[in-house]
């Protein structure tokens, strides 16, 4: 149920982030609820929270964009810096999904691709990669005009990479390789040598392949690194989006590591900013 206007909330946390403004607010009976907007219509989010608390709301700020969203709301809040919230926020997710674990490798899959090694109460960013979620739309965009997230999630999800990703198997051709058959040796590196396909649907395919990949193998490496046998993923790219959740758990099990999808992660920040504030959640 959404916060109806005219219902204060007990205490908000905000994560404004490049693409959107992640709001986790508390409602007077202790429940939690979620909602977002677009980083671009961050009038209609500050008006949206301003409608919903009054002075003694208690309001937390996290993001790349909180600074900007603060001045809109004009009035006092925490702020809180992000990554710290963010894992705060997911270990709180894990818990309530029953799925607390002490160490892992937190891969937030943003606008951009930022990984974390989480130790219990510790943790540091062991680095990142540019290829997140704003490539998914912009690659989608160039390459097939395509711009709603959503309508690139589904034609996506219709497609078949088969003409477009070359993969192990297809250098290997009837010979044993030395790796797995099924992994990708080239994204689109197929593309030339069968002609391709022109079909959006195959084209978003490989696209979402390419960023998925990137990520899942990036975060494998990073897990390595860190000690950690399992990757935790959560961003808002994975919104409904099946099969970059499949390519990417896909991936990582292929690559030895355990993956692990967390229901409504790409709120990890917001929960965190609102944990700042409240006694209990
Ligand atoms: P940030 O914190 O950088 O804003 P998010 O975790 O919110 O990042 O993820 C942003 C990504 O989520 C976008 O790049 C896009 O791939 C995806 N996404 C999911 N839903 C939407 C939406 N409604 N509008 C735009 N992008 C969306
Ligand atoms: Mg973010």
């Amino acid at each position: 149920m959404p916060l109806e206007t005219g219902t204060k909330a007990r205490s908000v946390g905000i994560d404004a982030g490049g693409t959107l403004i992640k709001i986790a607010y508390e409602r007077t009976d202790g429940t939690v609820g979620f909602h977002k907007f677009a980083a671009a219509a961050m009038e209609e989010a500050a008006a949206w929270v301003a409608a919903r608390i009054d002075a003694a709301t208690r309001l937390a700020l996290t993001g790349g964009r909180a600074a900007r969203l603060r001045g809109l709301l004009g009035r006092d809040a925490n702020h809180l810096v992000e990554f710290e919230a963010t894992c705060n926020g997911v270990r709180w997710l894990l818990r309530r999904q029953g799925a607390e674990r002490h160490s892992f490798l937190l891969t937030n899959v943003g606008t951009g691709t930022s990984i974390h090694c989480v130790d219990g109460a510790s943790h540091y960013r062991v680095g990142g990669t540019g290829v997140g979620g704003g490539t998914l739309l912009g690659l989608a965009a160039m390459t097939t005009g395509v711009t709603a997230f959503d309508d690139v999630v589904r034609l996506a999800s219709q497609g078949d990479r088969g003409d477009i990703d070359l993969l192990v198997t297809h250098i290997y051709e009837g010979a044993t390789p030395p790796i797995p058959g099924e992994l990708t040796a080239s994204n689109f590196g197929r593309w030339l040598q069968t002609g391709g396909s022109d079909r959006k649907e195959d084209v978003l395919a490989s696209v979402v392949g390419l960023v998925g990949e990137t990520v899942a193998t990036v975060s494998v490496h990073a897990a390595g690194q860190c000690g950690a046998s399992s990757v935790v993923y959560i961003g808002s790219s994975f919104i409904r989006n099946d099969l970059l959740r499949k390519v990417v758990a896909g991936y990582t099990e292929l690559r030895g590591s355990q993956a692990v999808m967390v229901p409504d992660g790409e709120y990890s920040g917001a929960v965190g900013a609102l944990l700042s504030i409240v006694d209990k959640l």
